[in-house]
């Protein structure tokens, strides 16, 4: 058929997954164009996920740290919030980062291509132009013509079915906008974002409910961490209920009405100012034509890969939330690049990156609440389930240095070893958590450690800088190894 435009590449969507893929491969010499809807790159992740929310967290985490310097005799006084500016200030962050993207795809004469993407064949992609997309007219349409496609086209947030549309009520994105702070708030489900901008309005003087379907909050972490978590923050909370089911709403004068049954039937309501569903989000895999292409899309939405990213049509790829869980910008970024890689290998003739594989042993998850929870590979409670047996090497922070110098020892660093008969007392290290103030920060470590295979005296022996938070995973590793004696 005819086409406006022709690429070696077209990738489909302008989150973490699109630009790393487009990036990648335009790095490595091929031509490439990217689609994007919205008028900035960056999807949900820069726009209306990790970065605004780690913009207003960090302000909040300071905030809730002039309430610790209290017992070291400093006082500022109540924080006067002036919610414009803060507004203000995390646009400031979206729009550097976003930028920051649209010089990267100029100089790797990456062509964006504003608009909604349709697969109209196997080869082709039609783009409808959205609002600002430059020189064409909203509404004109452009044929791509492609000989690979990746499709990067990412997730959005579930709606409860039985909500009521009414502007009390909103999702990630909405609570992100940070119109107003509410008195009471009401956080349908407990996972990480839900938590997370839970953190950010309950500083800024919101009262928190939260509603969980599961026993637990933070579902997915060891429960000992969360524990510690949960014992710092319960001070937000007038209402913690699990096992409950968000049954019905009604938008009235005074708040929205929200109706509650218990797994074991009992009935509760409350009445919210502001309601934040957070139960999930679901893949945009059903709106992309892929039928057009032959691509097959789940009843879910999400699209099957191997472990080269490949759909079941050998020259299409799919990256990120769309591929399934974890839904995370760093697994998108890593599915990126192998995808790029292969496709680079297969139309330039390079055997080496034709070969690449996503081969990851592990995927860190971090809740950037306060305190942080951080885990990656096996858990304690996975362990249990599975019959693993495996060796912890647990070093609570109230014996680190500092962490009592900052005022902050609540949190624990633990790893846990590989212990079964084979290992022979020198197990590999086979996953790990941490909870306390820069968690995230430090999980990194123990991702490379179960990269490469480290066994206990390999982290207890590698030389920690003293006195850091960080000096806590050697210590975990040599309580493990029984070699701990001192404390830092
Ligand atoms: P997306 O970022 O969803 O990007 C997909 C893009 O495709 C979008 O820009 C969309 O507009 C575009 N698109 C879709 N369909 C079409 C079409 N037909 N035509 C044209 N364009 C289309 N992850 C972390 O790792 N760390 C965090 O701290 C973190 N915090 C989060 C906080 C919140 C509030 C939320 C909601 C998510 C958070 N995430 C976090 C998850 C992270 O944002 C996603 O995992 C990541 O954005 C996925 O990247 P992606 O490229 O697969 O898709």
């Amino acid at each position: 058929g005819s086409a406006d435009v022709q690429c070696d590449v077209l990738v489909l969507g302008g989150g973490p997954g699109g630009y790393s893929a487009a990036f990648r491969a335009a790095d490595l010499g091929l031509k490439v164009v990217l689609v994007e809807r919205y008028a900035t790159l960056g999807g949900v992740c820069l726009n209306v996920g990790c970065i605004p929310s780690k913009a207003l967290l960090h302000v909040a985490a300071v905030m809730d740290e002039v309430d610790h310097l209290k017992a070291a005799g400093i006082d500022f006084g109540a924080p006067q919030v002036n919610l414009d500016t803060l507004r203000g200030h995390k646009d400031k962050v979206i729009s550097k980062l976003t930028g920051g993207l649209a010089q990267m795809a100029k100089m790797r004469k990456v062509t964006v291509l504003r608009g909604v993407g349709q697969f109209v064949g196997s080869h082709h992609l039609q783009v409808e132009a959205t609002e600002g997309s430059g020189q064409q007219t909203n509404g004109q349409r452009q044929v791509v013509q492609f000989q690979r496609a990746i499709i990067a086209a990412g997730s959005q947030a579930v709606r409860l079915p039985f909500l009521p549309d009414d502007p009390r009520i909103v999702d990630s994105t909405g609570a992100l906008a940070l119109k107003e702070v509410p008195k009471r708030m009401l956080i349908v489900g407990g996972g990480i974002i839900g938590l997370e901008m839970g953190t950010v309005y309950s500083t800024l003087g919101a009262r928190l409910d939260v509603v969980e379907m599961l026993d637990g909050l933070m579902q997915g972490a060891d429960r000992d961490l969360v524990k510690v978590w949960q014992k710092m923050n319960q001070h937000r909370f007038d209402n913690i209920m699990l096992k409950t089911k968000t049954v019905g709403a009604e938008a009235t004068a005074e708040g929205i009405k929200v109706r509650f049954e218990g797994l074991d039937g009992t009935q509760s309501e409350g009445v919210y100012d502001l309601v934040l569903q957070a139960v999930g989000r679901t893949p945009n895999g059903k709106k992309l034509g892929a039928e057009a292409a032959g691509v097959a899309v789940g009843e879910r939405g999400f699209i099957d890969v191997d472990v080269q990213m490949r759909t079941n049509v050998p020259h299409i790829f799919a990256i990120g939330d769309i591929v399934g869980q974890p839904m995370l910008a760093h697994k998108a970024v890593h599915e990126a690049h192998v995808a790029a890689e292969v496709i680079a290998g297969e139309l330039q003739g390079n055997d080496q990156l034709a070969k690449a594989v996503f081969d990851a042993r592990v995927i860190p998850s971090v809740a950037y609440t306060d305190p942080e929870v951080a885990w990656v590979g096996l858990t304690e409670d996975q362990a249990k389930a599975q019959g693993i047996k495996v060796k912890k090497g647990l070093f609570p922070w109230a014996a680190s240095g500092r962490a009592i110098a900052n005022g902050r020892d609540e949190g624990f660093t633990k790893l846990l070893f590989d212990d079964s008969p084979e290992a022979h007392g020198h197990g590999r290290i086979l996953g790990g958590g941490i909870v306390g103030t820069h968690a995230g920060d430090m999980i990194g470590e123990i991702a490379l450690a179960i990269e490469m295979g480290a066994d206990s005296v390999d982290i207890g022996k590698t030389i920690h800088p003293h006195p850091t938070l960080g000096e806590s995973i050697g210590m975990a590793a040599e309580v493990a190894h029984g070699s701990c004696t001192d404390v830092p």
